[in-house]
């Protein structure tokens, strides 16, 4: 009898596994899913006025030769490719990202005294956390203007209690200098053409649906057993499980036999909560920007989109020329959640809407994340190797953006691999490169 593999979620890593088992022909498994639709932290809901949210800003971009696979199995126009356009807005002014490589955009009064590799830092020993990392590679004129409060608005916790294991394709340092605006994975992406980022993940889990039961919430797991009971009283028993709730949920969701060492070391994981604010108007869709990222605390987000910029399907009857939609960012930590007058008043004052526009607002939607940003701290890498090694000597795979709780490799493409990755694992062997315990 081929082992049977259940999965707890039907998200990005969730669907990837799917994708692998189906590719490898093999027919023992099922996902379980406590929502009604897949998709997950990438998916996204239509409001009654007719505006489709993403889970805040979502854009997709890879280099894995699998996921590309994947998306060029769907229709050459299932997507709109899109080239980056985004900036920072800092005062008055609107220097386009990575803001250490445009820093001529900044009003020459404002530019800071210490322009990056002209004069640097003295070095010092190695950084110990994120803070001092930023001081070391930016300099203290850089790290006030931008990257401090900007890092500490969207972390929402201090930043000497983060390490910078991550920051590789993330944060660009002074060596990356020649590249100005083409920097990143992401300079160009891909967005569907309807239904949302969620549209995608719909599109890929088409062709093995009824292997998913939606609206089963994974309550208990027996890992001694192996058979897990979801709230509404099924059960199931595996050989290997691939699991992609939140690792510190998990721990609470195995009835018993995790020491009690274990669970204490699981309280040491730390993340963030994000409010999505979705803006309807009806008024025409006009904007030169993808998203604009906002380090000053004044601003009550830390990112807007401009999503209807995206695809004119995410407004009310696909018509941009009388709709067009915004959403704001906000780390729940650092500025609670924003009301609707608040929002509009932020996007006025940052010029993005006029004052006549307050009055065109038809839809705001919001979308609470409760787990959005996985942080990685110091400790973190220590206390996954503990979780992980002891999950793992019960065929229990823990993986994804909060199943796996490495921000550095939470990206959908990331989270996509980690799925077929964790298949190939269980049944041919293999070794798995994109999730990796240090
Ligand atoms: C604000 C924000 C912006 C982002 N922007 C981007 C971006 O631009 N590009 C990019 O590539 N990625 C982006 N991401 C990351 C992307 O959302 C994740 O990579 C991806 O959703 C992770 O997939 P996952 O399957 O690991 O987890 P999830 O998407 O969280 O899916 C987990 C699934 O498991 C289900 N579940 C949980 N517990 C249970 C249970 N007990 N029983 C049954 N089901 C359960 C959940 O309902 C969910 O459907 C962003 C994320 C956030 C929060």
């Amino acid at each position: 009898m081929s082992p049977r593999i259940v999965i707890i979620g039907a998200g990005p890593t969730g669907l990837g596994a799917g994708i692998r088992l189906k590719q490898l022909g093999h027919d023992n498994w099922r996902i379980y899913e406590s929502q009604a639709d897949p998709g997950g932290l990438a998916g996204s809901v239509t409001d009654s006025s007719g505006f489709t949210w993403d889970y805040g800003g979502h854009v997709l971009f890879t280099s894995f030769e699998p996921v590309l696979d994947v998306i060029t199995s769907l229709p050459d126009d299932f997507f709109i490719e899109h080239q980056r356009k985004a900036f920072v807005r800092l005062d008055d002014a609107l220097v386009p990202y990575p803001f250490q490589l445009n820093l001529d955009a900044l009003p020459r009064e404002k530019r800071p005294a210490i322009l990056l590799g002209k004069k640097g830092k003295k070095k010092r020993s190695r950084p110990r956390n994120f803070l001092q990392w930023l001081d070391e590679t930016f300099g203290p004129d850089l790290c006030s203007m931008f990257f401090y409060p900007y890092n500490q608005k969207v972390w929402g916790i201090p930043l000497e209690k983060m390490s910078y294991s991550w920051i590789e394709n993330r944060i660009t340092t002074p060596q990356d200098s020649g590249k100005k605006a083409e920097w990143g994975p992401n300079s160009t992406f891909l967005y569907p053409r309807s239904g949302g980022m969620g549209g995608f993940f719909k599109a890929v889990s088409r062709n093995f649906m009824t292997r998913i039961s939606f609206g089963h919430k994974v309550a208990e797991i027996d890992i001694e057993s192996k058979t897990l009971v979801t709230h509404k009283g099924k059960t199931d028993k595996f050989d290997f499980l691939l699991t992609t709730m939140p690792l510190n949920l998990l721990v609470g969701t195995v009835a018993t036999g995790v020491p009690d060492r274990l669970k204490d070391i699981g309280k040491r994981l730390e993340w963030n909560s994000c409010t999505v604010s979705g803006l309807g108007f009806s008024r025409p869709e006009k904007e030169d920007f993808s998203w604009q990222y906002f380090p000053e605390p004044t601003y009550p987000f830390y990112r807007v989109t401009a999503l209807s910029s995206y695809s004119s399907s995410l407004v009310p009857k696909a018509d941009t020329r009388r709709f067009s939609s915004f959403m704001c960012e906000t780390t729940t930590q650092s500025q609670g959640v924003p009301d609707g007058n608040e929002l509009v008043g932020a996007l006025c004052k940052a010029k993005i809407l006029e004052q006549n526009d307050r009055r065109r607002l038809k839809a705001h939607t919001r979308l609470d994340i409760p787990y959005a940003y996985p942080i990685p701290t110091i400790e973190r890498d220590r206390v996954l190797a503990e979780l992980q090694g002891f999950f793992h000597s019960y065929d229990i795979f823990s993986r994804g953006r909060f199943g796996g709780w490495k921000y550095e490799v939470g990206n959908m493409d990331h989270s996509l691999m980690q799925g077929m990755e964790a298949v190939d694992r269980m049944l041919l062997g293999k070794k798995e490169r994109v999730y990796a315990l240090s």
